[in-house]
Order: structure tokens, then sequence, then C-alpha cells
């Protein structure tokens, strides 16, 4: 039964799975002859992640870390705190950053910010969706799965209070703000 709360559906399962095979694609013609590293940012990346890296034909890892943004549930501050750190280390490395999504993009500026100190020899970011409209600091990820208005959206991997995550698809949520 499909919940109530659950609204429009924005990106169907069908166009995720080709889209994540592009970017894919892409990301294994740009990083040629290079190992790379992808870092997760739990929880929401680690659907799209687990996705993307089935396409992602050159050697690479995975790393995950936890953050944890002050500020309410639908507007991040840009205060990050890092609740479980990477476990190995960046320097020298090919990091791609694979996010969920971009709101606002000061957890994103934050980490970039974060882990750019830890010498990589390159790092770039990889979000499934972003909300251009609410973008509050300059950063282009490098790649981009869907651009989407702003509402607030669940589902692969995304949540409200931790429910909706397994939704195979992005849907917007009926809040009664
Ligand atoms: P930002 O710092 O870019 O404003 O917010 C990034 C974080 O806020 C995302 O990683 C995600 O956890 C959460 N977020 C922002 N927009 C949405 C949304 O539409 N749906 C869900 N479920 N989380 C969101």
């Amino acid at each position: 039964m499909r919940d109530a709360a659950v609204g429009e559906i924005l990106v169907q399962p069908d166009e995720l799975a080709r889209r994540v095979r592009e970017l894919g694609r892409q990301i294994t013609r740009d990083y040629e002859g290079r190992d790379l590293l992808l870092v997760g940012v739990l929880k929401g990346a680690v659907f799209f992640l687990s996705d993307l890296m089935r396409h992602i034909d050159v050697p690479c890892e995975v790393d995950f870390m936890a953050v944890a943004s002050y500020g309410s549930s639908t507007d991040s501050s840009g205060v990050v705190r890092i609740l479980k750190d990477l476990d190995t280390t960046l320097e020298g490395r090919h990091v791609l950053i694979v996010e969920d999504i971009v709101d606002s993009g000061l957890t994103l500026q934050y980490l970039l910010r974060n882990l750019g100190v830890r010498n990589p020899a390159s790092m770039e970011v990889c979000a499934l969706l972003t909300k251009p409209a609410r973008l509050k600091v300059a950063l282009e990820p490098r790649y981009v799965g869907f651009e989407i208005p702003n509402r607030f959206v669940v589902g692969y991997g995304l949540d409200h209070v931790e429910r909706y995550r397994n939704l195979p698809y992005v849907a917007v949520l009926q809040t009664e703000e």
C-alpha cells in the first residue's frame, strides 16, 4: 500500500538506473589509468554509491563517513560534526565524494574543505540530486544525476526521520509545513 505522505514521483526507477549507468561510464572514461577512492556520506548515499560503483570499471575502493549538520530537519546550517571519519588516508589518492543530494551546498562545502586539507591527488563530487534554486555557495559537482525543483524528496536512500529510504524511486514528501 502506498504511504499517503509520499507524493509525486520525480525520478522513476528506470530513469535512476539509466542515469546511474551513464554516470558510471563517464567516471570510467574520466579516471582511465587511475585508481579511484569513492567516499560515501552515510547514510543516504549508500544506495546510490553501491549502484554507481558496479558501473565503474577502473580499480576502486570505497570508504564512508558520517556527518551531522546542525540546524532544522529541512535547513542545514553549514556547521557540520563528523560522527564517523574515514578509515583510510586520502594522501595522494584520487577521491570522488558521492552524495545523495546537494541542497544549500553547505554540508558539501564543509566536506570539501575538511577532506581537501588531507592532500588528495584530486577531489571531485558526484551528486545524485541537486536543487539549483537552493544553492547558497559557489560549488559545482563534477557529476550530477538530476536537477530537481525545491521540494523535500525521499526514496532511493533519502529519508524522512529514517523512513522511506527503501523506495525504488525519488518522490516528493507531502509535509504539513
Ligand atoms: P545541504 O547542506 O546541502 O543544505 O544539505 C545536505 C543534506 O541535507 C543532504 O545530505 C540531506 O541529508 C539533507 N537534505 C537536503 N535536501 C533534502 C531532501 O529533499 N530530502 C532529504 N531526504 N534530505 C535532504
